[in-house]
């Protein structure tokens, strides 16, 4: 097996990440950085964002594990004290079901393309994407869905999210906890202006697949991006376009972790 570790830096995580190397090394799995087949997380839900946008052009050949080191991640199935027993199932010493395989689940993702005077640029999101004004401005966008005119949006910004990242800034926003069964994005507001001037829908929104939603900026403004943990300046946006991608994140499941179980857990203890 090719596999890759990438680990949040504190000393717990390098410990496990050292500690992995010499377990895999015992089974004989093979580190490979350009190609693996395997990418493993230890830290954070932060480090999973790390690892995927690390790894973004070769999505469709690997999947990721996650072993947490903090509190629960939520990308993460693992616990530090699992460790040995993880790589057991990764060699296929210890299976959780009939074939040697683990489950590999995969999970939808938001694509971006965003038009700005100096250029066109892409990105794929795990968590989420937001626009918002940069230093805490307000900021004007026209929102089209499948190329309509759908609403003026005026406020701190918008939000939109993947099914696996509902749980994450989405849900701070009051949006709805998304199954990754559902390929659908979902489009919340950040501190709407609502008035008898101004007006937007005020709920969030999911568009199913087949959907696209543009973001059209409607004045000259200072603009930040986030795409999952990255942050972009953008002084000069025209639009953006987002959409479900056709590509799907897999993660590999050597034991069931249901993700109402995850939400349970993470959110209600
Ligand atoms: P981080 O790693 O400190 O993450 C911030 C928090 O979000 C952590 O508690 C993390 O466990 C949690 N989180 C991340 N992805 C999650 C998911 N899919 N489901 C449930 N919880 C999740 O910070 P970072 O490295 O900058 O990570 C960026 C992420 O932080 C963004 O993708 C965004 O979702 C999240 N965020 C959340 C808020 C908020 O909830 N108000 C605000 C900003 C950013």
């Amino acid at each position: 097996m090719r596999y890759y570790v990438l680990d949040r830096g504190d000393q717990l995580s390098i410990e496990l990440s050292e500690r992995f190397h010499k377990l895999a090394a015992g089974y004989g799995f093979e580190l490979d950085a350009q190609s693996p087949e395997i990418v493993v997380s230890i830290g954070g839900d932060g480090t999973m964002l790390h690892a995927f946008h690390t790894f973004i052009d070769h999505i469709p050949d690997l999947a990721f594990v996650g072993i947490h080191t903090g509190h629960l991640g939520f990308y993460a199935d693992w616990k530090a004290d699992e460790l040995e027993e993880l790589v057991k199932f990764m060699a296929g010493e210890m299976q959780d079901n009939d074939d040697n395989n683990p489950n590999i689940v995969k999970y939808p993702l938001v694509d971006l393309e965003i038009q700005a005077k100096s250029g066109v640029s892409r990105y794929t999101a795990l968590n989420e994407f937001t626009l918002k004004g940069l230093d805490g401005t307000t900021i004007v966008a026209q929102v089209d869905i499948n190329d309509e005119i759908f609403e003026m949006f005026r406020g701190d910004g918008i939000c939109i999210s993947t099914p696996s990242g509902s749980t994450a800034y989405n849900k701070a926003l009051g949006g709805a906890m998304v199954h990754p069964t559902i390929e659908a994005l979902q489009i919340a507001e950040i501190a709407s202006i609502n008035n008898r001037v101004y007006r937007t829908l005020g709920s969030s929104m999911m568009l199913p697949k087949h959907h696209h939603c543009d973001i059209h900026s409607r004045k000259p403004q200072r603009l930040q991006l986030t795409i999952d943990h990255l942050n972009i300046p953008i002084d000069d946006l025209i639009s953006i376009r987002c959409q479900v991608s056709n590509m799907r994140v897999s993660f590999a499941r050597y034991r069931p972790y249901p993700f109402w179980n995850r939400v349970r857990q993470s959110f209600l203890g």
